[in-house]
């Protein structure tokens, strides 16, 4: 049985379907009235499928678009539908685009829609159609922007009302929201149907009479849904349902406007652009029954729906200790924001492969399995993306997963695309690093002692400024003053005769065994043990041990007490810059 006959495979729906289009024909509408309604030359279904032909595509190539409302900030669950969409269609041959669903004009704003296309854009997640970068649209589907769609939606309104299956109701919002306070009072399920669908039946003098007082209304689909009924539904994430049929009658159109309401945009767009996969937040899970009597109305064929789990994040603990998890939410937590892994500097692909990992967590296998393949690479599955749970986001993992992919970086690289970054981000870094290239590039060089490749102490670009910025003289001007107190573990007596011993061996062409051992003998001539387990044996006998006389060296240069390896630094700062910054200390 195909998807679309298993949803009307109930009988009982079967036989409402069809007493229905006989109580239908009784709604039709005078011609010279719905004129009315639709003044305008509008398009018909017969020509918009002349417009909009089917696509050629391979057959199980899949359609797939992302929807965003251009209304604030990109969201990360906005990126994460929008790159597991792009990577069904393109896996499979198919096409990707990107709909911009700016219906409701209240709330959207045109820099957001260029927020959107930017973030697509920054995080490689290539469209094939709609708007792009440059501003202009791409694709022969268009346009891609609902708002520049008006004639489309009224056009296919203008169709179902000439058929009987929606009509005119000049309800006002103060109207539908007191009755919606009724039924609540009452018990009742809210909601425009039954005998609160007051312009249901509404006869023509009396739609006549609202128009000549040009009473402002809107368009509703006539519903012929029972709500006891239960309609079967496959979704490819959420499985076999069984949802109540829809009875509502549903705004599909604002008159005054002339924009739809999503439910109609959805059906028609997605008829019209020939999508066969609707990856959506599952929030709109429970209008899956409206939608597919509107794709039933218009004599379209439904897509396939994916109602993908929203992200989610740990939000404390209950008092029975169990963890507290919660979708990740615009207004509560910045991590949900897209742009912030822009601006804290992540590489994009770093957060593509944290997403990848929360879609199919088989993508980290996958990753240490094939350390260099391009990720464009890996094949998601439906079966393994989260069901009813979202995936857990975590701030830490993101970190690894974008450690892992800066440790692969050259030096070089890190210096061009890091510089990029600074200069939008952290002009002074950005100076510096630009003023002397190579010492730039020496210092992004040094390696963490102990890895065998790679820095791993840098998940992103904002943290250049704390694990390079002490090297360059401005910088480490303003930390400098803080070093006597982080000095205070050891006596100034100590301190100042380490440094004197230090100036009069140092020599800038010791190995590291070298230069290590001058240390330890400067540790033993204060007293210190040689070694950490020497003093660890004899801890009285000692002051302390020749890390802390290490870690004098490495504050006083460096201002800090956690580093990469501090012969590699003195090497790359050069003796000029030391002596002056061991000789600076107050
Ligand atoms: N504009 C809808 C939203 O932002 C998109 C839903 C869809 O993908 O169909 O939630």
């Amino acid at each position: 049985m195909s998807y679309f006959s298993s949803i009307f495979a109930n009988n009982k729906t079967q036989t409402n379907n069809e007493s229905m289009s006989q109580e239908n024909q009784n709604h039709i509408l005078p011609q010279t009235l719905i004129e009315k309604l639709f003044p305008n030359k509008l398009p018909t279904p017969e020509e918009l499928n002349e417009k909009y032909p089917k696509r050629e595509l391979p057959p199980d190539a899949m359609v797939t678009r992302v929807g965003p409302s251009p209304t604030g900030l990109m969201h990360l669950g906005g990126l994460y539908s929008a790159l597991i969409s792009e990577r069904f269609a393109h896996q499979t041959n198919g096409v990707f685009f990107l709909r911009i669903e700016d219906t409701d004009i209240e709330r959207s704003r045109a820099e957001t829609t260029d927020v959107i296309v930017k973030s697509l854009n920054h995080f490689h997640i290539p469209t094939d159609e709609g708007m792009t970068i440059s501003g202009d649209e791409k694709g022969k589907y268009g346009p891609y922007t609902q708002s520049a769609r008006k004639d489309i939606y009224q056009g296919l309104v203008k169709s179902l009302v000439e058929k009987g299956k929606a009509y005119p109701c000049f309800c006002t919002s103060e109207e539908t929201k007191s009755m919606g306070e009724e039924q609540v009072k009452e018990g009742l399920r809210p909601g425009y149907y039954g005998k609160w669908a007051k312009w249901r039946d509404a006869s023509v003098e009396e739609i006549e009479k609202e128009l000549e007082k040009n009473t402002p209304y809107v368009i509703r689909f006539r519903s012929e849904g029972n709500f006891e009924n239960k309609i079967k539904v496959s979704d490819l994430l959420k499985g076999d349902l069984e949802l109540s049929e829809n009875d509502i009658d549903r705004k599909i159109l604002t008159a005054a406007t002339g924009l739809p309401t999503y439910h109609l945009a959805h059906a028609v767009d997605d008829h019209y652009m020939g999508t066969t996969h609707v990856l959506r937040g599952d929030e709109w899970l429970s209008s899956v029954p409206l939608h597919l009597q509107l794709f039933e109305a218009l004599g379209f064929t439904p897509p396939r729906y994916g109602h993908l789990a929203p992200i989610q994040k740990e939000d404390g603990m209950n008092e029975k200790g169990d963890i507290i998890k919660r979708k990740i939410s615009k207004r509560k937590d910045p991590e949900a924001n897209a742009m912030l892994y822009e601006e804290l500097g992540y590489p994009p692909r770093a957060v593509v492969e944290y997403l990848l990992n929360l879609a199919n967590s088989s993508f980290e296998d996958w990753r240490k399995a094939n350390p260099d393949t391009d990720n464009s690479e890996f094949q998601l599955t439906f079966e393994k993306l989260s069901r009813s749970n979202g995936p857990l986001f975590d701030m830490v993992k993101l970190n690894d997963v974008s450690k892992e992919i800066i440790s692969r970086m050259t030096a070089e690289e890190i210096y061009a695309v890091g510089l990029e970054w600074a200069k939008k981000y952290d002009e002074r870094l950005a100076l510096e690093m630009e003023k002397d290239s190579s010492y730039a590039k020496s210092i992004l060089n040094i390696e963490r002692e102990g890895e065998s490749r790679g820095r791993k102490d840098i998940s992103k670009w904002a943290d250049l400024n704390s694990e390079m910025g002490y090297f360059f003289d401005p910088i480490f001007d303003e930390i400098k003053d803080n070093r006597e107190e982080t000095l205070s573990f050891v006596t100034k007596e100590d301190c100042d005769s380490a440094i004197k011993s230090f100036l009069e061996t140092y020599n800038e062409n010791d190995t590291k065994d070298e230069w290590f051992a001058k240390v330890k003998t400067i540790a033993r001539d204060l007293g210190y043990a040689e070694g950490a387990k020497q003093f660890k044996l004899e801890p009285t006998k000692y002051k302390g041990q020749v890390g802390d006389i290490a870690k004098i060296f490495r504050v006083l240069l460096t201002g800090k007490t956690n580093t990469p390896d501090l012969h590699s630094i003195m090497k790359v700062m050069g003796r000029e810059r030391l002596v002056q910054r061991i000789n600076s200390l107050a």
